[in-house]
C-alpha cells in the first residue's frame, strides 16, 4: 500500500477498493471469504479493531452520521433532552453514531456504518495521528456527514470517498456476494425484488445497498 508521504493518506485507486476489503476480512473475518454471510462489523469493531462503540446523537440536524476519534479530547455532541450542543471528553479510539443520522444516509443500515468508521481506523489512523502532534486539547476526529461540505479539506474528501467504497465491500466482499446472488437468482434485466431482500438479509445490509453492490459486480 502506497501512502502520500507528506500527508500519510494511502494511496488507493477505486479499482482496489476490493482488494482492500479482502484484506480487512482476511485480518478480521477470514470465514466471510469462504462462504456468504452477514459480517459481525460490531463485533470486529470491538474485539478485533479494539474500538469502543458509542449510540449518541451528534447534530440537531441529523447531518452528522459517525465519527470515529483518533486522540483523547474534546467532541461537540448534540443533547436532545436539553436541545443544546455539549462537550464531552472521549477516548481515543471510540466510534460515535447518530442512530438519527444513520436512517438519513443513502444506505440507510448502521452496518455500513459501522464498516465506514472502521475503514477509517484502518486505513486513515496515521494521518490523524500526524495531525494530532498540532493541537493537543481537541481531539482528532473525522466527521461522516450525509452530505459532504463543500468547505471540507482535499484530504478529508479523499478518506471519505474511500471510507464509501470500501465499506459495503466489506460487507458483501466480491466473490462470495456473488455466489449469494447467483443461489437466489439474480438476473439481469429482471426486477429481482425477492432475489434482492434475501441478498439483503443475508448480509444483513440494505436493499439500497444490494442493488448498488450488484450493479457494482455487473449483475444487475
Ligand atoms: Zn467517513
Amino acid at each position: 500500500m502506497n501512502y502520500n508521504i507528506n500527508s500519510l493518506i494511502p494511496y488507493i485507486p477505486t479499482n482496489e477498493y476490493d482488494a482492500v476489503a479482502e484484506e480487512f476480512l482476511h485480518l478480521y473475518c477470514e470465514e466471510a471469504l469462504l462462504r456468504p454471510m452477514a459480517i459481525p462489523i460490531e463485533h470486529i469493531a470491538k474485539n478485533e479493531l479494539g474500538l469502543d462503540v458509542k449510540y449518541i446523537r451528534l447534530s440537531e440536524e441529523c447531518d452528522i452520521y459517525g465519527m470515529t476519534i483518533f486522540s483523547d479530547g474534546i467532541v461537540e455532541v448534540y443533547d436532545p433532552a436539553e436541545c443544546l450542543y455539549d462537550s464531552k471528553i472521549f477516548k481515543r479510539k471510540t466510534i460515535l453514531i447518530d442512530p438519527e443520522a444513520v436512517k438519513k444516509t443513502n444506505l440507510g443500515c448502521r452496518n455500513n456504518t459501522l464498516a465506514h468508521e472502521c475503514v477509517h481506523w484502518y486505513k486513515h489512523r496515521l494521518y490523524y495521528k500526524m495531525q494530532s502532534y498540532t493541537s493537543t486539547r481537541q481531539a482528532k476526529y473525522c466527521k461522516c456527514r450525509v452530505e459532504n461540505l463543500p468547505n471540507i479539506t482535499e484530504d478529508e474528501n479523499i478518506m471519505e470517498a474511500q471510507a464509501r467504497g470500501i465499506a459495503p465491500r466489506i460487507l458483501m466482499p466480491r466473490a462470495t456476494f456473488i455466489e449469494a446472488a447467483d443461489q437466489v437468482g439474480i438476473k439481469c434485466k429482471n426486477e429481482n425484488r425477492d432475489a434482492i431482500a434475501r441478498l439483503a438479509k443475508m448480509f444483513n445490509v440494505s436493499r439500497q445497498s444490494v442493488r448498488i453492490r450488484l450493479n457494482e459486480c455487473g449483475l444487475l
